[in-house]
């Protein structure tokens, strides 16, 4: 077994503090953290808002059983509900990215009856069996079957292979806008609309793993508003908040309505709630997604123009707002490692061959043109 911690596991670097995009490690070095820690820190490290919202939620109550409404739960509740696409007012909550599918799993099961699920090849929607199940690495899967069956895989990006693949048993298309984990392919919005389009043909649930893309991270709140759709789930996690454990199920109406009989102890812990909402009041307040938008093009094209000038071994810049994957003609983690050695630069791997990008929304341009530097010395 490994932590996250494989990539520098020549030179680990023990990291004590952070703020904003910076991380500093026990001997002092400042580090400019653009994976976020898995696009975790969307307002950066320890947002003030959101460290005092948790520090007054903990001395009022840590904890109290879900089944007494309590006032941080009920706010992020009709938050959510609020800056939900469409209709999804029917709010989960849980602890991670892989109980929110989990829990999307059982719902569209029940909803619909049905038990057939089609996913998409190179998709990650998480580690428990479920989510494993909907989850595309052999590497991932193959140490723990028999999984839960009934999966049908089809190429990512593919219109007509989808519409062949979804039928009237099956219960739910399970997408990710871009796929993150598996190398920074966006879906693009024809693909998306079919998939909207043959699930309301069939009565299958539209299930969007957000998990990474949400809370702004490519330049609107959720990925499939600038797509134009809505589906009926919608699972969020990662930087909802601020790196505390929050996943989050957003539900139509028809699927809360016959969602059967899920729950978890520690769902909606009022500490939790608090930071989420500080981290969405935050986001909200400054348009942060906006800010990701513009700043997210200005890096992606100071990549592009910096690759064609210096020559870099880079095969494609891509993503949205700022999601970003820079598929590198040698393997990622030994840029990844240079970068953090030697600029001091934290990013994130994508698979063998793409260096993600997830920095914090807040990034100004003077942090992009940083990263291009620091990229151009190790790549160059
Ligand atoms: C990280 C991630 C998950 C799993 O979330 P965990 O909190 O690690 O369980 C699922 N789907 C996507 C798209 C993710 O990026």
């Amino acid at each position: 077994m490994t932590g996250e911690g494989f990539v520098f596991s020549e030179k680990p670097i023990a990291i004590e503090s952070g703020s904003g995009v910076t991380l500093t490690s026990e001997d002092g070095t400042e580090y400019l953290d653009v994976g976020a820690s898995y696009a975790c820190t969307p307002l950066g490290h320890s947002p003030p808002a959101v460290v005092d919202a948790i520090t007054e939620q903990a001395e009022q109550l840590l904890y109290v059983q879900g089944s007494y409404p309590v006032a941080a739960r009920t706010a992020l509740q009709e938050q959510l509900a609020e800056v939900a696409p469409g209709e999804l007012s029917k709010v989960w909550l849980c602890n991670s990215g892989t109980e929110a599918n989990e829990a999307a799993l059982k719902f569209a099961r029940s909803a619909t009856g049905r038990e057939k699920i089609v996913a998409a090849q190179r998709a990650f929607h998480g580690r428990t069996l479920g989510a494993l199940s909907l989850t595309w690495k052999d590497d991932y899967r193959d140490p723990f079957g028999p999984l839960p069956g009934g999966v049908e895989f089809v190429p990512y990006g593919d219109e007509d292979a989808l519409a062949a693949a979804v039928d009237d048993e099956t219960a739910a298309v399970f997408l990710e806008p871009i796929q993150g984990e598996g190398g920074v392919h966006p879906a693009g919005d024809a693909y998306l609309q079919t998939a909207r389009d043959v699930t309301e043909e069939t009565g299958a649930a539209l299930v969007l793993d957000e998990i990474q893309t949400g809370v702004g991270r490519t330049g609107t709140m959720w990925a499939c508003q600038s797509a134009g759709i809505v589906p009926d789930v919608l699972t969020t996690a990662k930087g909802v908040a601020s790196g505390l454990p929050l996943g989050v199920t957003l539900c139509a109406d028809w699927i809360a309505a016959d969602a059967g009989n899920h729950g978890s102890t520690f769902a909606g812990n009022p500490v939790v709630a608090a930071a989420a909402s500080a981290t969405l009041t935050g986001l909200q307040a400054d348009d942060v997604p906006a800010n990701a938008a513009a700043v997210g093009e200005y890096l992606r094209e100071e990549l592009r123009a910096a690759v064609d000038e210096h020559d870099l071994p880079v095969r494609e810049v891509r993503g949205s707002g700022l999601m970003i994957g820079i598929e590198v003609k040698r393997g990622s983690m030994r840029v990844l490692r240079d970068l953090a050695i030697e600029q001091q630069v934290l990013a994130l791997p994508a698979g063998r061959s793409v260096v993600r990008l997830l920095p914090p929304l807040t990034i100004d341009e003077g942090h992009a043109d940083s990263v291009v530097d620091s990229l151009i010395e190790v790549l160059g």
